[in-house]
Order: C-alpha cells, then structure tokens, then sequence
C-alpha cells in the first residue's frame, strides 16, 4: 500500500525514548502509538518486561495488547515499535521485517508500519535515533528510512490502568514473536 502520510513525533515521545531505550544498553524497545491518519506520534511506552539480549529485542505482548484497547479507546492507534540495535546494525532487520509482515496480518487496517532503529548512547557515542517505515505490498515487506521529524506540541497523557483485566476479549493486535522473527536470523535476506 502506498504511504501518503510522513510520520512525525512528539518532543515528549522522543525525550522519553532518549532517556529509556537512548540509554539502555541494546536491546531494548516500546511502542509508539498516535494518529495514523496525521502520522503524528503522541505515545510512546517503554517495553520494561521486554524479553532482551544482545541481539533480540522480544516485545512483552501480553502487557502492550492490555494496552492497546484502553489507548484505542482514547484515539490513540498501534503506530509503530522503536528497538534498539546494537552498534554498527543500523537498519531493520530480516527478523524486524519478518515481524513486520505479522503486524499486517494482525492489523489489516494497517498502511505503514514505523520502525525506528536507535543506537543507545555509551561512554564516548551519542543517542542516535534512525527512523524507518514498513509498508506492505502483496506479501513483501518494503522498508525505506525517512528523516526525522519533531513536532513541538502537548498532549495530554493517556489514562491506563496495566492491572485492569479487559472485559471482553482482548484484541490481538500485536501478534507473538515466534523464534523466527528475531534478530539473530540475518542471512536469509535475498
Ligand atoms: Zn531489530
């Protein structure tokens, strides 16, 4: 599908990402949620119960499909995940890809998917944030880096309650990583 839309973030989405997964060690990560028909990024929430090693960032599902109805609720849409990689890998992987394409299956609403890659700040580096969308065409995934975009602008937080059990069944919107769609697998890009 093409994408008409440039996606945006907030001074504060950006900030919060500086200052968790910027300044973790990689590999660590959150989800980004906003308005998909502005592109603008509004929410951002740091994954902590992520499943992360060196080279795997594994989003913690079950607590970000609790989330997701009470953000819908309140106009705020699935956008994007931001993950960090570690040094030198500084695009999406096959495995990012690969979880990509189950994103869109998960969400056929879905026309872009953002994925940026952050190089966290150690000792001598700088935070580095690079800024990619997935877009899905047929069955492949096609992924282009876009520059970064900051829009100054409040909004008021969203009000979530993590232990709240939903009523009805939960929507699944972000699907499980299986193994194959980790980072580790990056030879089997054509
Ligand atoms: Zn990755």
């Amino acid at each position: 599908m093409k994408r008409k839309i440039t996606p945006v973030f907030s001074i504060s989405v950006f900030e919060s990402i500086r200052q968790t997964v910027g300044s973790l060690p990689a590999e660590s990560g959150g989800m980004l949620c906003g308005c998909r028909k502005t592109g603008v990024i509004t929410f951002f929430h740091f994954d902590k119960h992520a499943t992360c090693s060196s080279a795997t960032y594994v989003p913690d599902t079950n607590t970000l499909n609790k989330l997701l109805p009470q953000l819908n609720a309140q106009g705020l849409d699935l956008m994007g995940f931001v993950h960090s990689h570690p040094h030198q890998c500084t695009s999406p992987s096959t495995g990012d890809e690969f979880y990509c394409s189950k994103i869109f299956s998960a969400n056929p609403d879905l026309s872009f998917f953002i994925i940026p890659i952050v190089d966290p700040m150690v000792q001598d580096r700088q935070f580095c944030m690079r800024v990619f969308v997935a877009t899905q065409k047929g069955k492949k995934i096609k992924v282009e880096r876009i520059p970064l975009q900051i829009l100054e602008m409040e909004t008021p937080a969203p009000e979530l309650n993590l232990s709240q059990e939903p009523n009805a069944t939960p929507a699944a919107d972000i699907p499980p990583v299986v193994a194959e769609s980790t980072d580790e697998i990056r030879t089997t890009k054509e």
